[in-house]
């Protein structure tokens, strides 16, 4: 590991010490953070390494925001630059199939192959450090970390801290960083900040799609980046098998009009043998509650998605009627207050009765 620089000296004590601070979360970055973070990078030492973490389950804005963050500091000429996720496995780790075309995945390395020492971490849409599994090892011996982050409900680890819950994507967080350190945005960094902000405004649908979001998203379409193309690789495209496992997934689900205090509420699971049967991997089930949350007669929509034998991932939606945030992080998760999971344990029924009895709380 590298000597500290300046900067990094007066980086605020560990993380142990630090406890949640929700308003300063609510409150976003403030003018000294942003500084803080730009020095973290200027203050690399000479041939200093960099790795770039994101979440477990990588969606477009995990990935979107770490790749095209990493190009960034590429173009600034950091040379031992690492990107990965809990999970990343293999010489080439494989990512899901809607992103492997996503430039800057030359930066991914497996979980078990990334620096254990590196000089600086910086760690994407993360919103609780039990999202980085064994990864989180490297913040704790890291001189220096960044969190880059758009969860209010972010439980404030590490050290510098750019989480701004007004933010519709961490890439629109990784955009301000990169314009802070001076790197112009060319098309292959543009890709992954336009995939990580179509994805996770719905393809610019939600409420959180502000007059900025539009004028972000010309700016990226400004360096020549196709976006029908995008779109389609990134939201239409499906194996056949797929259909089909949604046909028959969609065809279970169930309707409970009166539920979560009369504003109603959709369901459905899937298993593991569901996904064995089509041939499919787990990632094809991300959209799977975008079908699911369409039913006009419920308010709050889940989706239960099994893991392991007795461990699903369950994914949370609301209208805006309820917080469905409050729902994730009562029962460990967390997200926002329209979106946001957990991981539950036991039978899909046991984890129904756990969303039921703190949706009717
Ligand atoms: P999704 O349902 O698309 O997987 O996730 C919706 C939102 O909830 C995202 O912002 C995601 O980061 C958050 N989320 C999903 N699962 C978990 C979880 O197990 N823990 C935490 N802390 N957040 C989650
Ligand atoms: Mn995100």
């Amino acid at each position: 590991m590298s000597a500290r620089g300046p900067l990094l000296a007066a980086v605020p004590a560990p993380r142990e010490s630090i406890p949640p601070q929700p308003a300063a979360v609510q409150a976003g970055p403030t003018a000294a953070d942003w500084s803080a973070a730009v020095t973290a990078v200027r203050d690399l030492p000479p041939d200093g390494s960099v790795l770039l973490i994101c979440h477990v389950n990588p969606d477009g804005d995990a990935l979107g925001s770490m790749l095209g963050f990493g190009l960034g500091l590429r173009r600034l000429g950091v040379r031992h630059l690492q990107a990965t996720f809990p999970g990343a496995a293999g010489d080439r780790p494989e990512v899901p199939e809607p992103f492997q075309a996503l430039p800057g995945l030359d930066l991914l390395v497996s979980d078990d192959r990334a620096s254990a020492d590196p000089d600086l971490v910086v760690c994407f849409d993360v919103a609780a450090e039990s999202r980085l599994g064994a990864l989180v090892d490297r913040l704790d011996r890291t001189p220096a970390s960044v969190v880059l982050d758009h969860h209010a409900s972010n439980t404030w680890f590490g050290q510098i801290h750019l989480v701004d819950p007004s933010a519709a994507a961490t890439s629109v967080v990784a955009v301000q960083l990169l314009d802070r350190l001076g790197v112009p945005l060319d098309a292959e960094i543009a890709e992954c900040l336009y995939v990580a902000l179509a994805t996770d405004t719905g393809s610019f649908k939600f409420d959180m799609t502000t007059p900025a979001v539009h004028e972000l998203a010309a700016r990226l379409l400004g360096t020549g980046i196709r976006p029908g193309e995008i779109s389609r690789r990134v939201f239409d495209t499906r194996p056949f098998g797929a259909v089909k496992l949604y046909g028959e997934v969609l065809g279970r689900a169930e309707l409970e009009p009166a539920a979560a205090g009369g504003v109603g509420r959709v369901w459905a699971y899937a298993t593991l043998e569901d996904l064995r049967r089509h041939d499919q991997r787990p990632y094809v089930l991300e959209g799977l509650i975008d079908s699911v949350r369409c039913a006009a007669e419920a308010d709050v929509s889940c989706v239960v998605k099994q893991v392991a034998d007795d461990e699903w991932a369950v994914s949370l939606r609301s209208k805006g009627a309820v917080d469905v945030g409050r729902v994730a992080v009562a029962l460990g998760g967390g997200g926002h207050r329209l979106a946001a999971g957990f991981t539950g344990r036991g039978s899909v029924a046991e984890v129904m009765a756990q969303i039921r009895a703190q949706l009717d709380a």
